[in-house]
């Protein structure tokens, strides 16, 4: 999962992305609106953690804006006090939710996984492919009942090729989605991982879940590699 956070204090911005690092996500950071903005239309964030008061482009200007392109990447609203922002008036502008400073972290953690899950219509809580079981809201993966111990990284690639069960993904789509804006490497990083998740997901147990699809990318069997 990829978050944008678009914050103008150093420090703030600073808990909130190792936070969130720890926590599994991908992140890219902006600290202004116009900044925010751009990577906003050019990234396929997975969510926007937003605050209101802004240099350049505040909060209520970046949402409306691309709410007016029709980007819908779910956005969560952060102001300073209670007051500075209408909170109607945020939800009208297109904020998914908003939070108001001081929050704690494992607030902001859940209320951000409360809007992917939502993001996700009615995705399933758990993946399952044969006996291999991908749990996107406990970020773990298991087979039958032994726990893979991946990870957040590894879990992280797993989920993407989870998330389309059964098709081709390709290095570069896993990339942008698991890597942020400073990954500037060799795309040949997802092979490192998936070796490393075959030796969790695959070797103990004989089977061959992740296929590599030459020149395309990788899939994930249906059944879990099991035949
Ligand atoms: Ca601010």
């Amino acid at each position: 999962m990829r978050v944008l956070i678009v914050e103008d204090e150093a420090p703030m911005r600073a808990s909130l992305r190792r936070g969130l690092e720890a926590e599994g996500f991908a992140v890219d950071e902006a600290d202004n609106g116009d900044d925010g903005l751009w990577m906003a239309r050019e990234f396929p964030y997975d969510a926007i953690v937003l605050d209101l008061m802004l240099p350049g482009r505040n909060g209520y200007e970046v949402c409306r804006s691309l709410r007016a392109e029709e980007n819908w990447t779910p956005i969560l609203m952060l102001t300073a006090k209670r007051g500075e922002l209408d909170e109607a008036e945020g939800i009208d502008l297109g904020a998914d939710d908003y939070l108001t400073k001081p929050f704690s972290f494992v607030v902001l953690v859940a209320r951000l996984r409360a809007l992917l899950r939502r993001r996700g219509g009615a995705a399933p809580t758990e993946i399952t492919a044969g006996d291999l079981v991908v749990d996107p809201a406990a970020r773990s993966a298991r087979r039958g009942d032994d726990d893979l111990g991946l990870t957040s990284r590894e879990f992280a690639v797993l989920e993407q090729l989870a998330r389309r069960l059964g098709e081709v993904v390709s290095k570069s789509e896993i990339v942008d989605k698991v890597w942020d804006l400073h990954f500037d490497g060799d795309l040949n990083i997802v092979e490192v991982y998936v070796r490393s998740l075959r030796k969790k997901i695959d070797d103990p147990f004989g089977t061959r879940s992740i296929e590599t699809v030459r020149g395309a990318g990788y899939r994930l069997r249906v059944d879990g590699g099991r035949s």
